[in-house]
This record gives structure tokens, C-alpha cells and sequence, in this order.
């Protein structure tokens, strides 16, 4: 693709009188033209491109070809990635049916949505082991804090006020320690051991001293190394004692699916994220929800509005009404709905057995690539992986070429790059998730250039180091374009002179 042909920006391509339209100048009999009001007209006119209207297309045709999605290629992004988009979900959630509702019209005109609603609703408590599902919030982190929310309102409702801290594992995603600051909590770190999963033994001494100041303790399983948190049965029973409540992080639920839950595992209150384990396209900040559910005891604090079961057991309603103990409304209206459609959608065409398969097999790609690779990229922590892994960087450090050299590279191939440098625990982080419907031969054509890259590494690093060569942009300085961003049109023109 030759971006000079169309130009960067449509700005440039921009020839006065160019025009995208022709309007008659006749008007036929019985029509006059009517001429705008001299008040309501521009004194001069807009500073807009002029173009013909291929030029329009073209331009905008080809820089959305610039793009890397899931639908270009394989997209191993560990932790927050994009899993499973099926595209029937796509086709439920265009449906003229449901983009037409109103969040506003009564009940009993838009039942079939509300059976959707309802439908996850049950669905997600039945697959966590959870008594009742929230659907409004309208992200992870949103989620996170509505669960937060929860729990402080179940303290506060015990009249058991002193507990402010949450205790979060330092492999924890970001959003676990910012939910609790904006809900008021102060965060308390514990340790992982050297086999990346929580150090009981610190967990311990951290009860041990502010044991009556613990409101909850959030936790991500399989954690953000890919790895299943083996002592969640004892972890929970210490939270317990102390009086606190357990926080399940299921932003990446996938490998769990059908496989265990939650609820028994004795988790109190969790998010999942529908736009990553349930599928929905959610590049550039959006859209996203983030249902949080609880066990049975907590229902009085969800938020409202909330969609439930009449009395005569087959219409559906909503309740806004006052609760009194309900956290109140969190969002708009009901949330995310189209997010909502995909996942229900999703959910019912896997179907109960057939989502069992989604976590062996998102666990199978895993292991397969991690053990693939193992004898040359460092793998800090061996054995089994759930959904995904993280390797520390190439095996070879002489070389000087880092894992941020090794995701460039990865784009001349034609893959998108995994999560590199994160989690904090390694210095040169590299998370790999490969989702459960990628097949073998995808696999295996990652596998086979990633070895070459770390051949390359050691043949021509230097070509490894100035990648990409053959994207639309080669290598960008990202400390200059966060330092100095530059995101204005006019601004350009000016650094230009
Ligand atoms: C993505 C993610 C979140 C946050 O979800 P958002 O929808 O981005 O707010 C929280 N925890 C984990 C483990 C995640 O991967």
C-alpha cells in the first residue's frame, strides 16, 4: 500500500473547486429554488477539503486497510485480548429489532430484550456459581468498583466501618489497585513467591496485623501470569476469618468456562468482562461491559435498574424502585446492551457442553506455543499454563535484541504483537494468549516465526532492532509521541515551517 499516493491526511489532497456531489442548477416547473436566509449563512466559507468523491473513498478505503485487527491475522495480545468474535454475534446485534429500542419504552413492548437481559443474567450466575448478575456496568474497572461498591455497603451495613483496606496481589492488573483508590480503599500489596502465584505465608502476616481494617481481597485466577492460584481454598478461608470478603478479577474467565466456578471456589463478588471472554470487538477504549454478580446474601446491594421475573413467572420487568440497601443506579439505563447481545448470542451457540471446550483448548494453544518455544525465549516460569504465559525476553541476552524488538519484528511477519512488558514482574515480559479458536496450522505458523526471529536475533540483529520495515510505519519513537503528542492538523503544518 502506498500511503503518498492517497495522501496522509485529506487535508492534502484538498485541490480548490473539487467537488464529491453535483446538484442541478434547474429547477423545474412548479419548483423554485429556495435560497437560505443571508442570516443564517456562513460570511465565509468553511475551511473543508475539497474533493471528488473517489479521492474521498480511496483515501478512507486505504488507511482502514492500514489497520491490524483480528480479522487481518493471528493476535497472540496476552491478558486484556481480543478472544473469540463470532460473526453471527455480529448479525444478532445489527438486528433492526434490537437497534430500534428505546431504553425508555415500557416493558411490555420490548419483552424479547428483556429476555436477553434476563437470559445472561441467569446464565452468568449459573456458569460462576454466583446467586445474581448486575449487567450495568459498562466496563471491567466500572465493574470492579460497582463490586468494591458492594462490598463496602455490605461492611457499612454491619455497622462494621474500620474496614478500608483491600489486599491486592503485586502481579494484579492495573485496574484492581485504581478501582479501590477511586472507591476509597486504601491497597495493600501481597507478595507472589518465586513460582509466580500469592505468597500465603505474607498473606498471612498481612491478616495477622490489619486483619480487622481488610474489607476484601481481589484476586485474577488464572492470574496474570497464566497461572491457576493452587491455594485459593486456604487464601479464602483466611479472608474469611478476618471477616473480609473475596474479590474474583474474571476479566479472562475463558479457561474457567464450565470448568470450575467461582462461586464454589468461595468468592463473594466478580466481574467478568463480556468484551473479552464473552466476545464484542472492543479496539480503541470501547464499547465494553462488565457484570459483576454476587453469592447469595449480597443481592440487596446490586445496583438498579434491574430486570426480573414477574410473579405470574412469564413477563419480565424493571425495577428502578428504591431498594433499600441497592448501591442505585451506576450508568446509563441498562449498560452496554449490544455488548450484551454478543454475549448472549455467544453463549447460546456454544451451548452448555461445547463451552466446556472453550478453556481446554484456549489451555491446549497455550502449553503447545510455550513449549514450543521454550528453548529460545526464557521462560521464567515452567510447567503448566492455563489460557496464557509470559516468556522474560529471548533466551540469548548477548544479542542486545529486546522483547520490544521481537514485537516489531513480529509485524513484518504479518502477526500482531503479543502483551510485551507486562506483567512488571520480568523485565522483558512477553505474554503470549493464543484464543481457543485458532487452529494448528496458525499456531504452528507463529511458532515457526518466532524461532526465526530469535535466529535473526543472533544472525542480523540489527535488522531485528530497526523493525518494522514493511508496516505502513516503520518504527515509531512512542516516548516522543507521549511526551510531545501532536494532535492537531494546524500544529502539524506549523512544526512543518
Ligand atoms: C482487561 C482487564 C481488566 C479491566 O477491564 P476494562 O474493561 O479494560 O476496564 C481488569 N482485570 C483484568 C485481569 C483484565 O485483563
Amino acid at each position: 500500500m502506498n500511503n503518498k499516493l492517497y495522501g496522509n491526511l485529506i487535508f492534502e489532497l484538498s485541490r480548490a473547486g473539487h467537488r464529491g456531489y453535483s446538484l442541478p442548477t434547474n429547477s423545474f416547473e412548479g419548483h423554485t429554488t429556495k435560497e437560505l436566509p443571508a442570516t443564517l449563512r456562513r460570511a465565509e466559507d468553511a475551511a473543508l477539503p475539497e474533493c471528488d468523491e473517489m479521492t474521498v473513498v480511496r483515501h478512507y478505503t486505504n488507511h482502514s486497510a492500514n489497520n491490524f485487527g483480528v480479522n487481518n491475522g493471528f493476535y497472540p495480545l496476552g491478558s486484556c485480548t481480543m478472544k473469540y468474535n463470532p460473526v453471527i454475534n455480529e448479525e444478532i446485534a445489527a438486528m433492526k429489532e434490537f437497534t430500534s429500542l428505546h431504553p425508555l419504552q415500557p416493558a411490555e413492548t420490548c419483552q424479547g430484550a428483556l429476555e436477553v437481559y434476563y437470559g445472561l443474567q441467569q446464565s452468568l450466575a449459573a456458569l460462576t456459581g454466583l446467586s445474581e448478575f448486575t449487567l450495568n456496568p459498562c466496563a471491567g474497572a466500572h465493574g470492579e468498583l460497582t463490586g468494591l461498591m458492594v462490598i463496602r455497603a455490605y461492611h457499612m451495613s454491619r455497622n462494621d466501618n474500620k474496614r478500608t483496606k483491600v489486599i491486592i496481589p503485586d502481579s494484579a492488573h492495573g485496574t484492581n489497585p485504581a478501582s479501590a483508590a477511586v472507591c476509597g480503599l486504601d491497597v495493600i500489596e501481597v507478595k507472589s513467591r518465586e513460582n509466580g502465584l500469592v505468597d500465603v505465608e505474607d498473606l498471612k502476616q498481612l491478616v495477622a496485623n490489619q486483619g480487622e481494617e481488610v474489607a476484601a481481597m481481589m484476586m485474577t485466577n488464572p492470574n496474570t501470569l497464566g497461572l491457576f492460584e493452587q491455594d485459593i481454598p486456604e487464601i479464602q478461608r483466611i479472608i474469611h476469618e478476618c471477616g473480609g470478603l473475596m474479590y474474583y478479577d474474571g476479566a479472562n474467565l475463558n479457561p474457567m468456562l464450565g470448568v470450575c466456578r467461582p462461586g464454589d471456589m468461595g468468592f463473594d463478588v466478580m466481574h467478568i468482562n463480556l468484551h473479552k471472554t464473552f466476545s464484542t470487538p472492543h479496539g480503541g477504549g470501547g464499547p465494553g461491559s462488565g457484570p459483576i454478580g454476587v453469592r447469595s446474601g449480597l443481592e440487596e446491594f446490586l445496583p438498579t435498574p434491574r430486570v426480573i421475573l414477574s410473579d405470574d413467572d412469564t413477563t419480565l420487568r424493571v425495577e428502578t424502585g428504591d431498594y433499600e440497601k441497592s448501591l442505585g443506579s451506576i450508568g446509563s439505563f441498562f449498560g452496554n446492551f449490544g455488548v450484551v447481545l454478543r454475549a448472549y448470542t455467544y453463549i447460546l451457540s456454544l451451548g452448555n457442553e461445547n463451552i466446556k471446550m472453550v478453556g481446554p483448548l484456549a489451555t491446549l494453544n497455550a502449553n503447545y506455543i510455550k513449549d514450543s518455544l521454550k528453548d529460545v525465549y526464557e521462560l521464567p516460569i515452567d510447567g503448566l499454563c492455563k489460557h496464557e504465559f509470559v516468556f522474560d525476553g529471548l533466551k540469548d541476552k548477548s544479542t542486545g535484541v529486546t522483547t520490544m524488538d521481537v514485537a516489531k519484528r513480529l509485524l513484518d511477519y504479518g502477526y500482531h504483537a503479543p502483551t510485551i512488558y507486562f506483567p512488571l514482574l520480568f523485565h522483558e515480559s512477553l505474554m503470549v494468549e493464543p484464543t481457543e479458536n485458532e487452529s494448528k496450522e496458525t499456531i504452528d505458523g507463529f511458532i515457526c516465526v518466532m524461532r526465526k526471529i530469535a535466529e535473526e536475533a543472533s544472525t542480523i540483529p540489527d535488522e531485528v532492532k530497526s523493525a518494522p520495515h514493511n508496516t505502513p510505519i516503520g518504527r515509531v519513537d512512542d516516548v516522543l509521541a507521549a511526551k510531545h503528542p501532536i494532535v492537531t492538523y494546524k500544529q502539524m503544518i506549523n512544526d512543518k515551517n
